[in-house]
């Protein structure tokens, strides 16, 4: 087996260091479309580019990310090399860093650990810049010990140019510099720009029909480019299903395709979201209620109401009559008390209730997020409150 160090999934010394050799593929690719203007393009070679894209397209959402990154199909050992070597063609590296990538992203959407995510890095990071950071570059390849199993794909993740320069060789042949040109390096291009939309469009712009505690959207522009990816709010909601479009008219071509290799069984177990998922009846885990209610909570001006109630309330009767208790002082207490006191600064339940509205998804889970949201407002408010009293701790 192909030692994993020397494999392209692992950077030595997380160095921040911008450009280096991995990236040079990738701005070759963008300046080779260049040649186009002396190898001429014909409707014929627009062809070739357009069908190069749409079954790599399939390579990279059926291969890299509904099988590699969340197994949400089988296939024969044979059908996982062959997923792995069409992926690869896109130039988009191994399956195995691509799905380590991949599954670090869905461990830490839209946190600041989250390798491309345009809320902490901006937008042009998240859709490009990422891949140009050698430490955003390293993959943790302890989240694809599953993949790392199979010597044939660790072998194709270490050489993970040889698919693409075997399609550039394969295409030149047929034809030649034109289609090397034409036909190659810009579907190449566009399939990078493609994909990279999932990263930075589909977590801007679209609809948020699933509360997921992150930015993903469903975007059905995006969903026709991708075949499928577009509904990423779906996705980001309920992983392990390989039908991303949930509802009948979200069209999911990369499905559609793989419904049809089901057929002869050339992949079995194909996923479709259950009922309860698809009509967001299932309760909202912990983890996505505290992410939401904070987000809620952040979304009014915490520190300038506590600006405000601040002073007064330490020169109130209820400040005195707590600061009374001595010991039995507790942040609970000074919390009720608070909210009595700068009832006219806080925001309703009806105003929290609107607010929520208008940032996520519609369902029954909201009255939870509303309820936390407002706890979290009293819970900063009191640490704001005491920060402004130096001196004074709560247990
Ligand atoms: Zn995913
Ligand atoms: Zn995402």
């Amino acid at each position: 087996m192909p030692d994993l160090k020397t494999a392209d999934a692992v950077v030595d010394d997380g160095a921040d260091d911008i450009i280096y050799p991995t990236t040079i593929p990738f701005l070759l690719v963008h300046l080779a479309c260049i040649g186009m203007l002396w190898t001429g393009v014909t409707p014929e070679i627009l062809l070739v580019a357009f069908v190069l894209y749409v079954v790599r397209m399939f390579g990279v959402t059926a291969g890299y990310h509904r099988y590699f990154s969340h197994r949400t199909y089988r296939t024969s050992r044979i059908g996982q090399f062959l997923l792995a070597f069409l992926a690869q063609s896109s130039a988009q590296r191994g399956a195995i860093w691509w799905a380590a990538q991949h599954r670090a992203h869905h461990k830490y959407s839209d946190t600041p650990q989250d390798v491309h995510s345009p809320r902490h890095r901006g937008f042009l990071y998240a859709h490009v810049g990422w891949i140009f950071s050698r430490r955003e570059s390293k993959a943790d390849l302890s989240l694809v010990s599953d993949l790392t199993r199979y010597p044939e794909l660790v072998w194709l993740n270490k050489y993970h140019l040889v698919p693409a320069f075997v399609l550039a060789i394969g295409v030149t042949l047929i034809w030649g510099w034109a289609g090397l040109f034409g036909g190659f390096f810009l579907s190449t291009s566009l399939l990078y720009h493609g994909t990279f939309m999932i990263n930075s469009v589909a977590h801007v712009s679209g609809k948020q029909r699933y509360l997921t505690g992150d930015d993903s959207r469903n975007n059905w522009l995006l969903a026709l480019i991708t075949l499928g990816e577009g509904w990423h709010n779906n996705h980001h909601y309920y992983q392990t299903s390989t039908r991303q479009g949930f509802r009948w008219w979200e069209i999911d071509i990369s499905y559609y395709t793989l419904r049809l290799l089901s057929i002869p069984r050339l992949v079995t177990e194909l996923r479709s979201p259950p009922a309860d998922v698809v009509h967001a009846q299932r309760p909202v885990s912990q983890g996505v209620l505290e992410r939401v209610a904070h987000q809620l909570a952040e979304s009014f001006p915490l520190e300038a109401i506590a600006d405000r109630v601040g002073q007064a309330w330490w020169e109130s009767r209820a400040a005195l009559e707590l600061s009374g208790k001595g010991a039995g002082r507790r942040l609970g207490q000074l919390q009720d008390s608070l909210a009595e006191f700068a009832r006219q600064e806080l925001p309703t339940l009806d105003e929290l209730r609107t607010r929520a509205r208008s940032m996520f998804a519609e369902g029954p889970h909201l009255e939870q997020v509303v309820e936390r949201g407002r706890q979290v407002i009293l819970e900063r408010l009191s640490r704001s409150v005491l920060d402004r009293q130096p001196g004074v701790s709560l247990a």
